[in-house]
Formats: C-alpha cells, structure tokens, sequence
C-alpha cells in the first residue's frame, strides 16, 4: 500500500518536474526565435503626479506574443533570457525601443521620463555602458529622461564593483531608480551610498492600505526616509483613491498603478496623455 502510494507520489511529482522542465525548455528555445521574429512589444505604464495630473514619464515594460502561446507574460521568461544571457541582446532591444518612443514622445510636447528595467546580468555586463551610449546616440534621447530601474538584490552581491558601475552610469548623465524597494536585503547604510536618484516602493506594501497597518506604517517611512536622502519616491501598484490619498498625505505624490492606468500600447499612450490634461 504504502510502497504503492510511495511510487505514485514520486510519479506524479516527477511528471510535474518534467512539465516545468520542459516549459523552461520551450521558452528557451522559443526565445531564441522570438527576437527576430519580432515577436516582443514595449508597453508603457505612466507615472502620474497625483496632485498636478501631470504625466512625469512612462514605465516600459516588455509583452511577448507567442503565435501559438499567446501571451507569456515577464515573469515567466525573464529569468530563462536572464540565465541563458539571452536578456544580454532583449535588454538590449528594450532600450533601444523605448529610448525610440520616448523620442516619438517628446516630439509630440510630451518630454517626460522613460524608465527601463534592467537584468541583474544586463548590469554587470561589460558592455552595458557602452551599449548606452551607444542608443543613446543613435536615438538623440536626452540622457537625463532615461531611467534605469535597478532591484536591491542585484546591488546586494559585490557592493564595490556595483557602486562604480552605477557611477559610470550616473557619467553617462543616466538616471537610477532602486525598483520593489522594500523586499530585498539592502541595508540603509549602503543606500546613501549608491548614486541613486529614486526609489519605487513595492506594490506589496502598497497593496492592503488601508487595512494592514504595518504597510502603512512602512510605505510612511519608506517615504520619509527617501525625502531625507533627497531621493524622488515613487508608488507602485497604486489601484485605489485611498491609496492615493494615504500616499497623498504621507508626501508621495508620484503614483504608478491601475488606478490611473495599467501599462498601455504605445499607440493608446498620446490619448491617455491628453486625456488626463483635460482633467487637470
Ligand atoms: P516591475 O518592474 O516591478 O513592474 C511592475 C509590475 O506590476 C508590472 O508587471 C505591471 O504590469 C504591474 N502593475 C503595475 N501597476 C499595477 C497595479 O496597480 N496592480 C497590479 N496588480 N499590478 C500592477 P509585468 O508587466 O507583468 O512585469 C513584471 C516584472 O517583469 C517587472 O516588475 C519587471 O521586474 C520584469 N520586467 C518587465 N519588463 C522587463 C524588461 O523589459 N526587462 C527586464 N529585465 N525585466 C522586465
Ligand atoms: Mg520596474
Ligand atoms: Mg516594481
Ligand atoms: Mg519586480
């Protein structure tokens, strides 16, 4: 019986490892294909000045289309490009792309920020400031608009080798944003360190206001202690007016989330753009 059982339970388990083993399988083979096959698209989610209703820029934030998946989203891709070093080449396109739009962006009067999340292997990659400059370049984007999103973690490992790497980055005239601050390791000491310009507070902190205190009391000190380094905050994952309004009150004007907007096509962004100014 109990031997029987035992056999079943290895099994099944071990059918459910070759499901996910497989998958990986698939998405890195199909990862391969999907960059020529043009089968990424960039949207953008804005961040909103909740008091002025003034766009301050966009986050990019990349959609894959598979001809017969349909949408696989990031979280189940980035880190198989990210091991792979595929995300190295799709990193590569992300910024090039979104550095394109903005441009497109600012043409029409609207010269806001674009924000970019990079890869803990795209930032160690001795090619990233170059690559940089590079699009940089290429696409005439003023540098200050570019914001790269980086998480605590990947700052965590070899603090030294990250602090000269976001200084050769701030050379470039790039701006840094410290993204799901919050959830990781970084301590406060090494914070003031890092030549960082914004910090954006996680959406798990953000989520249960106003019925979980200690998020509250967390997203509050988050957000004083950022004013205190004379960092911009942000709120991610903003969905209600309370939320809006407990982050309103505790200083943070700067807001990201579906309570303004989820990320939209690049062809829906000029529209919400306007739309928003006939409101303030
Ligand atoms: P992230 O950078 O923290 O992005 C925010 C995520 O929260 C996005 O999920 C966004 O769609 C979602 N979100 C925004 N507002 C709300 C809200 O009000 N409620 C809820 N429930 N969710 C909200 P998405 O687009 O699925 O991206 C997931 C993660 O994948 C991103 O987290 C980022 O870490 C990564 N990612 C996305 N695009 C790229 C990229 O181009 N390069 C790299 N390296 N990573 C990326
Ligand atoms: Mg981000
Ligand atoms: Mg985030
Ligand atoms: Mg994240």
């Amino acid at each position: 019986e109990a031997k029987a059982k035992g056999r079943n339970t290895f099994h099944f388990y071990s059918q459910e490892l070759d499901a996910a083993a497989n998958e990986r399988l698939f998405i890195e083979n199909e990862l391969r294909i999907a960059l020529k096959a043009k089968q990424f698209k960039l949207h953008y989610q804005p961040q909103v000045n909740s008091q002025t209703l003034e766009v301050i820029g966009y986050e990019a934030l990349i959609r894959w289309y598979h001809p017969e998946k349909g949408y696989i989203p990031p979280d189940k891709f980035i880190h198989i490009a990210e091991a792979t070093g595929m995300i190295v080449e799709l990193g590569e396109w992300v910024i090039e792309e979104a550095c394109r739009f903005s441009m497109q962006l600012q043409t029409l009067g609207q010269a806001g920020n674009m924000s970019i999340n990079l890869s803990a292997r795209q930032f160690k990659d001795d090619r990233l400031i170059s690559t940089l400059s590079d699009v940089l370049e290429r696409t005439q984007m003023p540098p200050h608009l570019l914001h790269l999103e980086l998480t605590e973690s990947m700052l965590m490992g070899d603090v030294e080798a990250a602090i000269t790497q976001l200084h050769e980055i701030k050379k470039l005239g790039v701006a840094l944003s410290i993204d799901d601050f919050g959830t990781g390791y970084s301590s406060l000491s090494y914070l003031k360190r890092f030549p960082v310009d914004m910090l954006k507070v996680d959406r798990s902190f953000v989520q249960d206001i106003p019925e979980d205190q200690n998020d509250m009391e967390i997203t509050a000190a988050i957000i004083a202690m950022a004013q205190k380094l004379k960092l911009q905050v942000v709120a991610e994952g903003v969905e209600t007016q309370e939320q809006m309004e407990f982050l309103q009150k505790n200083n943070c004007f700067i807001v990201q989330g579906y309570f303004y907007s989820p990320p939209i096509k690049a062809s829906e962004v000029h529209s919400f753009y306007q739309s928003l100014q006939h409101q303030s």
